[in-house]
């Protein structure tokens, strides 16, 4: 297909302008037929790769993916493009999932996403053979390789879909590029002739920095400040860290979530949630956070303490910025922060195994202390580097750092003396609480407050002190050994260089985190491929926009994410579109997101460009009664034959949010529903009622919460309809 028709379709469908890199050769692979394996990062735009050639075939796509938390969310997100899809999984009653299945098989479903243990049920394959399928995809394909990080043997059944379905094309997709982990996929599924894109593991919109373990909090709480409402994941290193960080955080005034494998299923289910609704934006969490975490919009991965391997901590830091908006990845480090993870080593009673997480260990210490480009060093752990390697990457804080020469002879003289006179066998951090006088007990029963060099830096904090030695170890001039305890001393080279008293400069980092943040935020915005976020757009606009994305996701249960992305929602900010036409033309938003939120959106800007003071009432209590489109008077006419919401759903292959939105809209139109009808049972419609009148702006999130588990969204928001219509008609 010409690429101007994989385009158009790609506006039409997803309301996109341009494909990601990568995106459009493995469409047109998938178009010819032909099997594929796509290795992309995370976030690289994976989902789009089989969704478009889903819809460009016709028929149905099968996908199977093994996070059911997630099945949901995708397929939200696709039918809030307009696109029919469905899962089966585990979490579906029976009804559902017949209902689903009838779908299917009736042709109107063009993606219908499974778990892996429900493809291996016989029965499952026999109803596949019933279905038009034209393509399979696999998610998460390295989950079938026993050399990957997360082998689940429900894959292994997945080979018989070859054998089943010898001619559907199939495509495997992963984040996990090891060669073997790729031959193993290919071996496994038998992909005779497929076609392998492996695309670069550069995020080019994360900017990667450590920051000292001294101070770590306040920096903390500082990155968190700048990026107030914005989603955040905090790694820490234990369940009890978690807990202690979260609680500190939201006494502070950044609530917080904890979250670790020691929680019930139920309380992690809804932090989940929660995080994902946008409702806490923040999570303090081990690294058992993550694999169900989809969320496009996060725009801060923080590591408090030190992971355990460049490979996990890639992949950690690979949930930021999904949406290839700015983001940033943030590494607290100090020279003894290994020793944290010792204990657990020294358990493991495997030596080669031992050796091996102590290997890890160590690159991870190497990044810690990295003085060059820290993307570059990422990159190579994975084979891969970045194109204009000479300059670096002009995005992490190595790059980023303002250097200028420092005459450091005086302070550098000091710290050497004071390695010697320490009898070299102490660790940079000791040194420096020497050479600044600290009263800690360690260096009084060493004697060593009784030192000559004892309290004779006043020109220099931890960190530059810290500063200064990597300077010096990087001249040769100090020596610092590997291991648990690193420890320095003074090489040849440096004992000359004491004697000879020569001046010494170096290169060093001019810190002013200010300027950082300014020159990262130019430079990330002019480097991503969203054309919107290189433009200047309206904050305070933005801002309005993103209650209002909150409040017609509240509205139709979803997170906020299905409604817009927050690259759309700046696209918006920065073209303020003045009609439909000009809307559609922003990258994100297609025809059916148009016709579904275009007016809400059109009406906000509208306002905001006439300076009136937006309303912070939900759209019904503004002055003119909206009127109705032509999707929410068809839901209007089977209302009237007495049709309840549900069925109104499912024969119109809608999420009953929508169905719902639909008939908040005809009420508050002035038309006329028989609300009552549509109600749940009395008992609860009145303790729904109860709990909407202890709620000040009718936001339901609160109301929910209140309410607890029993009721669901559909039900709060039936009654406060009901309540609506009644107020009007002034009973
Ligand atoms: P992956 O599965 O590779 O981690 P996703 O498929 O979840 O990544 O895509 C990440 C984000 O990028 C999603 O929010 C998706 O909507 C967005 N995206 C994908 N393709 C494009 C595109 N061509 N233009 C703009 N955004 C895109
Ligand atoms: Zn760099």
């Amino acid at each position: 297909m010409p690429t101007t028709d994989l385009k158009r379709l790609l506006k039409q469908h997803f309301g996109y302008d341009e494909f990601r890199p990568g995106q459009e050769p493995i469409i047109s692979n998938a178009l010819a037929g032909r099997h594929g394996l796509v290795v992309m990062p995370t976030g690289g735009g994976k989902s789009l790769c089989y969704q478009l050639p889903a819809l460009a075939r016709g028929g149905l796509t099968l996908v199977v993916s093994p996070l059911i938390a997630l099945m949901k969310d995708q397929v939200d997100s696709l039918r809030a493009n307009g696109i029919s899809a469905e899962f089966l999984n585990s979490s579906l009653d029976n009804a559902t999932a017949a209902r689903a299945e009838r779908r299917a098989q009736a042709g109107e479903v063009s993606l219908l996403y499974a778990a892996p243990e429900r493809v291996s049920m016989p029965g499952f394959r026999r109803f596949l053979h019933t279905l038009d399928l034209r393509l399979i995809a696999i998610d998460e394909a390295h989950c079938i390789s026993e050399w990957g990080h997360d082998f689940r043997p429900d894959y292994r059944i997945l080979s018989e879909l070859r054998t089943e379905f010898p001619e559907t094309p199939m495509m495997a997709l992963t984040a996990t590029a090891t060669e073997r982990v790729r031959r193993d996929i290919v071996e496994q599924l038998a992909l005779t002739d497929c076609s392998e894109f492996v695309s670069g593991f550069d995020r080019t919109n994360l900017t990667y920095r450590v920051l000292p373990r001294a101070g770590a909090w306040e920096s903390l709480l500082a990155l968190l400040e700048e990026r107030r409402g914005q989603s955040a994941i905090v790694y820490c290193f234990s369940r009890r860290e978690t807990e202690e960080l979260a609680d500190r955080l939201t006494a502070s005034g950044h609530p917080t979530l904890a979250y670790h494998a020691g929680l019930d299923a139920d309380t992690r289910r809804i932090t989940q949630e929660r995080f994902i609704d946008g409702e806490v934006p923040i999570v303090a969490a081990t690294i058992a956070f993550g694999m169900g975490i989809d969320k496009p919009d996060i725009r801060l991965v923080v590591h408090y303490t030190l992971p355990k391997s460049i490979e996990g901590y890639y992949q950690e830091t690979g949930r930021a910025g999904r949406d290839d908006l700015p983001s940033d990845c943030v590494l607290f480090f100090s020279d003894g922060d290994q020793r944290k993870h010792d204990f657990f080593i020294n358990r493991i009673v495997d030596d080669d195994l031992q050796y091996a997480a102590r290997q890890q260990l160590q690159q991870m210490v190497d990044y810690g202390r990295l003085q060059s480009c820290r993307r570059k060093y990422l990159l190579a752990y994975f084979g891969d580097t970045i194109p204009s390697a000479e300059g670096g990457c002009g995005n992490c804080d190595v790059c980023l750092a303002e250097r200028r020469s420092v005459d450091v002879t005086v302070v550098a003289q000091k710290l050497l003396s004071a390695v010697i006179r320490t009898g070299e066998r102490f660790g940079i951090g000791h040194v420096n609480q020497v050479l600044l006088g600290s009263n800690v007990a360690r260096v009084k029963e060493l004697g060593h407050d009784k030192l000559s060099v004892f309290g004779i830096v006043d020109d220099y904090d931890r960190n530059g002190l810290r500063d200064v030695a990597n300077g010096l170890v990087e001249r040769g001039l100090l020596a610092r050994t590997d291991g648990q305890y690193p420890t320095v001393s003074v090489t040849p080279m440096g004992r000359e260089w004491l004697q000879s008293r020569q001046t010494l400069t170096l290169d060093m980092r001019a810190d002013q985190p200010a300027t950082q943040r300014k020159r990262h935020e130019d430079r990330g915005a002019g480097r991503t491929s969203g054309g919107a976020s290189a433009q200047d757009y309206d904050a305070a606009l933005f801002e309005q926009l993103r209650a209002l994305r909150r409040r017609l996701a509240d509205d139709e249960g979803v997170p906020a994410f299905v409604v817009f992305s927050d690259a759309t929602l700046r696209g918006i900010a920065a073209a303020k579109p003045a009609d439909r036409q000009a809307m559609l033309r922003v990258s994100g938003v297609g025809p059916t997101k148009l016709e579904r939120y275009g007016e809400a959106f059109l009406r906000v800007i509208r306002e905001h460009s006439n300076g009136a003071r937006q309303s912070s009432h939900p759209a019904g209590e503004m002055a003119n009664p909206p009127q109705i489109n032509e999707s929410q008077a068809h839901t209007l006419r089977m209302l009237k034959q007495g049709l309840s919401i549900a069925e109104i759903a499912n024969q119109r292959g809608l999420a009953q949010g929508t169905i719902l939105a639909h008939v908040e809209r005809i009420a508050l139109a002035g038309m006329e529903i028989d609300a009552a009808s549509l109600l749940p049972l009395p008992e609860k419609a009145e303790r729904i009622s109860a709990a909407i009148a202890t709620s000040e702006d009718g936001r339901l999130a609160p109301i929910k919460q209140l309410l607890g588990d029993e009721f669901t969204y559909d039900e709060i928001r039936l009654v406060r309809l009901a309540l609506n219509v009644k107020k009007r008609r002034g009973e």
